[in-house]
């Protein structure tokens, strides 16, 4: 199965032509460097994506904070991760990178804050 992605490793964005068998690479070409086809490799069989939402707080500046997963997690595993996160709500001050939940969902990324905030 012949497949057409872009390389969005770097600005070039590389037009790749993919062969899979449906689930696995085959072959890639098209790419201007080696980083192309371990990138349609990894969107291929095992796509990642970083967490990018907000969170509740109470008792604080704004109502809500804006969180990032620190490292991209299984784009299969987005939703339970959001359901995840819609049950947080954060009471006390953070900083700018501070981490709101540890190894969320077991996936070895953290929840970070994206700003700081601090009480009303
Ligand atoms: S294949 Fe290499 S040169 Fe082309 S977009 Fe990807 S990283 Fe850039």
């Amino acid at each position: 199965m012949k497949r057409f992605m872009t390389c969005i490793e770097c600005p070039q964005g590389c037009r790749l032509e993919i062969e899979t068998d449906g689930a696995r690479m085959i072959s890639a070409a098209g790419e201007k460097c080696e980083r192309g086809p371990a990138y349609a490799k990894q969107e291929i069989e095992a796509p990642m994506r970083t967490l990018t939402t907000s969170v509740l707080t109470r008792g604080l500046e704004l109502k809500m904070l804006a969180v990032r997963s620190s490292k991209p997690i299984p784009k299969g595993k987005l939703l339970e991760a959001m359901d995840a996160v819609k049950r947080i709500t954060v009471t006390v001050p953070v900083r700018a990178g501070d981490i709101v939940v540890s190894d969320l969902l077991g996936l070895g990324a953290d929840l970070v804050a994206c700003r700081t905030l601090t009480r009303l």
